[in-house]
C-alpha cells in the first residue's frame, strides 16, 4: 500500500443497536476516508460471542446503509440471509472468523517473551484484588506467574494446567501518543495497568489483542473512536509495539451528552438510529446533524450536503470538548 493512502475503520461490538454516538464515529471515521480518497473498513468485533448476534450485526449494518455510508472491503458472507437488504460482495471483517490470525500473533508473542503463561485462577485473581482494594494498593496483577521458576513453568504446562497468557508490563514503561484531537497523551503503563492477560484460559483472545491484530494487519493508519477507549490505547499501543507494528495515529472523540448535559440515555429520547428511520428522518438530514455533533468547519454554517460534507471535513476541527445532542433540535431540521 502507498503509505499516504489513509485506511480507517468502524469497529461495532454487534451487541444491540447502532446508536447516535456509534453513528457519529462511523461517519467521522467515512468522512475523513471520503476526504481524503482512502478506505473505510468494517470490522465486527464478535469474539465476545455470549453478547454478540448476527441479528444485531445485520441491523448496525443496516443503519449504516441507511445513513448513506458504504464500506470499501471485505469477505463475502456466504451465509448472506437474502430478506435484508446487504451488500454481501463487500461484506466486513468478523474478528469471530479470524482467530488462527490471533493465534499466530499470539505465538510470536510466546517466542519473543513478551507474555508468559499465568496459570493464577481466578478465585485468586479475585481474592488477589480484594487483598489489595483492603491494603490501598492498585489492583495490577502481582506478578506471581511473572516471576515463577521456569522449571515449575515447564511442569505445569506439561501437565496441562490451564493457564492465560499475560502481557508484560516492567516498572518505567511509559508509552506515550500524540492524539489529533487531544493532544500529547503519556502514562506509566506499569502504574495504569499493570500486566493484562491478551488470551483467556479457554484460548479465546481478549478484545484488545485482537483490536491491535486488527489494526496492523488491516493496514489501518488512523483510529477515530470514542474517548472512553483511551486506556485501551495503552493496551493496545503495547501489544503493536512487541508485535514490530507502527501505531497508528489516533483520534479520540469527546463524549455525547443530552441536553441536560448528562451522559447521553434512553432519558434523553430516541438515541437508536433505526427510531429515526422508523419515524420517517431523512438520512441526510440526520448525517448533517451528526457530522456537527462535534465537528465544524471554522464557521457557523449548519447545513451541508454529503458532498459539502465530504469536501469540509478534516480531524483537525473535530473538537475536544463534548458535544450536545438535541433530538427536540434534530427534529426541526
Ligand atoms: N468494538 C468497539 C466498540 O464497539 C470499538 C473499538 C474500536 O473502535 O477500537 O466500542
Amino acid at each position: 500500500l502507498p503509505p499516504h493512502l489513509v485506511r480507517v475503520r468502524f469497529a461495532p461490538s454487534p451487541t444491540g443497536n447502532l446508536h447516535v454516538g456509534g453513528a457519529r464515529t462511523a461517519l467521522f471515521n467515512w468522512l475523513y476516508a471520503r476526504n481524503q480518497g482512502g478506505y473505510f473498513i468494517i470490522r465486527i468485533e464478535d469474539t465476545d460471542q455470549a453478547r454478540s448476534s448476527r441479528a444485531s450485526e445485520l441491523a448496525v449494518l443496516r443503519d449504516l446503509r441507511w445513513l448513506g455510508l458504504d464500506w470499501d472491503e471485505g469477505p463475502a458472507y456466504p451465509d448472506e440471509p437474502t430478506t435484508e437488504p446487504y451488500r454481501g460482495e463487500r461484506g466486513p471483517y468478523r474478528q469471530s472468523e479470524r482467530s488462527a490470525i490471533y493465534e499466530a500473533a499470539a505465538a510470536k508473542l510466546i517466542e519473543s517473551g513478551a507474555v508468559y503463561p499465568c496459570f493464577c485462577t481466578e478465585e485468586q485473581l479475585e481474592r488477589k484484588r480484594r487483598l489489595a482494594e483492603a491494603e490501598h494498593r492498585a489492583p495490577q496483577y502481582d506478578g506471581t506467574c511473572r516471576d515463577a521458576d521456569p522449571a515449575l513453568i515447564r511442569k505445569r504446562l506439561q501437565r496441562g494446567d490451564p493457564y492465560t497468557l499475560r502481557f508484560r508490563v516492567p516498572a518505567g514503561t511509559r508509552v506515550e501518543i500524540r492524539d489529533v484531537i487531544r493532544g500529547d497523551i503519556a502514562w506509566d503503563a506499569n502504574a495504569t495497568i499493570g500486566d493484562f492477560i491478551i488470551v483467556r484460559s479457554s484460548g479465546l483472545p481478549v478484545y484488545n489483542f485482537c483490536v491491535a491484530v486488527d489494526d496492523a494487519l488491516m493496514g489501518i493508519t488512523t483510529v477515530i473512536r470514542a474517548e472512553e477507549h483511551l486506556t485501551n490505547t495503552l493496551r493496545q499501543a503495547l501489544i503493536l509495539d512487541a508485535l514490530g507494528y507502527d501505531r497508528p495515529q489516533y483520534a479520540h472523540v469527546s463524549l455525547i451528552l443530552g441536553a441536560d448535559r448528562q451522559k447521553l440515555s434512553k432519558r434523553h429520547g430516541a438515541t437508536s438510529i433505526d427510531q429515526y428511520a422508523r419515524e420517517g428522518f431523512l438520512p441526510e438530514a440526520m448525517m448533517n446533524y451528526l457530522a456537527l455533533l462535534g465537528w465544524n468547519d471554522g464557521t457557523e454554517r449548519e447545513i451541508y450536503s454529503v458532498e459539502e460534507l465530504i469536501k469540509a471535513f478534516s480531524l483537525d476541527r473535530i473538537t475536544k470538548s463534548a458535544a450536545v445532542f438535541d433530538a427536540n433540535k434534530l427534529r426541526w431540521m
